[in-house]
């Protein structure tokens, strides 16, 4: 079998609100989605992570510099193409956008491997731990209001995700350290005292004020504290970690198990992050997985996108080892943001339908069983969308 056409399909619209996170506001979804074709007529599917104006130079990464390094190729070799792709770009950028895009395309090569295979990937990587799992819902994203005005909205916005059904919540912060504590006063409020919630400031502090940050989130009892610092400084996360109770995670924007390396022996994380669709996909987040555990460090794998993405992680969570193991593991959730978002809810020709399973399920969510991603995407609604 040969590859005979990589494709990306870059897919936006305008939101109907303003949202945001403590780097920027935005009103356009992307998804850039990436397909490769096959001369037997098995197509893979797979996702980039990048918003905006980055999946479109992502779009020119993977079909001008990956797809002529890659035609001809046996896509059942994913790591021989894994390495070729990796090495011959390894000059131009160890991190970030080459290695975002070349995870689209590792992600549908494994996608036509369980598709030839008559298997999910799950079963492909060793099988699967779980036929279900958990689901956070995140929400509570930052909107250009006055903090008073924006405390009373996510106390309403978080009681309604709890009452939506899932197993979690997650908030933005990174107005301002004292800002932040209450908003995150209010998320407590709106969830009541029984419930885990997370605060992600992607990575809006230094060390100072996440220390500042940290401490009111653990009078809250809040259960993790996300990308407190800039993922750079490694020393800064270690000196959170070893001062503060709360869980401190992190993680999505680290790439390549040499990133990771770094990252798990400076002592960073109490919770890793990875991210499929950036970090090198599949092929290379099972290395990285590998390293966490190898540390002992657990993982809840960071998820954006489409669809696609989503299935690619329902995936890898089934396929997770329990870490250390025991009658009654903490077990990984699947992270879901509950904001608008067509690209996740519309665009498989048989939706997951994640809302009304977690609804139905206690906050839980099935594997899907068929072959590779074990879901597939509809062209018509990808024509509909597609803006390159
Ligand atoms: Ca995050």
């Amino acid at each position: 079998m040969k590859i005979t056409c990589v494709t990306s399909h870059v897919l936006q619209y305008d939101m109907p609100e303003l949202l945001g996170y403590s780097q920027q506001y935005y009103n356009k979804r992307t998804a850039h989605l990436v397909e490769v074709e096959t001369d037997e007529g098995v197509t893979g599917w797979g996702e980039c992570f990048g918003p905006g104006n980055v999946a479109l130079a992502n779009k020119a990464i993977v079909e001008t510099v990956i797809q002529p390094l890659i035609v001809g190729m046996d896509p059942m070799d994913r790591d021989v193409i894994w390495h070729k792709v990796y090495n011959l770009t390894r000059d131009h950028g160890q991190k970030g956008m080459p290695l975002q895009s070349l995870s689209g395309v590792d992600i549908a090569l494994w996608d036509i491997a369980g598709k030839v295979a008559g298997l999910p990937i799950s079963k492909l990587i060793g099988g699967r731990h779980r036929e279900s799992v958990g689901v956070y819902g995140y929400g509570m994203m930052l909107r250009p209001e006055p903090v008073e005005e924006l405390a009373a909205r996510f106390v309403d916005e978080a009681a309604a995700i709890r009452e939506m059904g899932f197993a979690a919540t997650k908030m933005k912060i990174g107005l301002g350290a004292k800002e932040d504590l209450v908003l995150a006063a209010a998320v407590r409020r709106g969830v009541g005292d029984d419930f885990d919630f997370m605060a992600d400031a992607n990575h809006a502090y230094n060390t100072h004020d996440a220390f500042y940050v940290g401490r009111g989130l653990e009078e809250l009892d809040a259960f993790w504290f996300e990308e407190p610092v800039a993922p750079e400084d490694h020393m800064g996360y270690a000196e959170l970690r070893a001062g503060l109770k709360v869980n401190i995670s992190g993680g999505e924007a680290e790439f390549s198990r040499w990133g990771w390396k770094a990252l798990l022996e400076a002592r960073a994380l109490d919770i890793a992050q990875p991210e499929v669709c950036a970090l090198g996909g599949i092929t290379e987040y099972l290395r990285v997985l590998a390293l966490c555990h190898a540390h002992f460090t657990p993982v809840v794998n960071h998820v954006w996108g489409s669809a696609i993405a989503v299935a690619t992680n329902l995936q890898l969570l089934a396929a997770m080892p329990p870490l250390p193991g025991g009658l009654f593991p903490r077990e990984p959730w699947l992270e879901f943001d509950t904001t608008d978002n067509k690209f996740r809810d519309n665009l498989l020709q048989e939706p997951l339908n994640i809302q009304d399973q977690v609804k139905a399920n206690d906050g839980a969510v099935q594997i899907p069983a068929g072959p590779g991603l074990g879901v597939q995407p509809d062209r018509d609604f990808i024509a509909h969308y597609k803006i390159a």
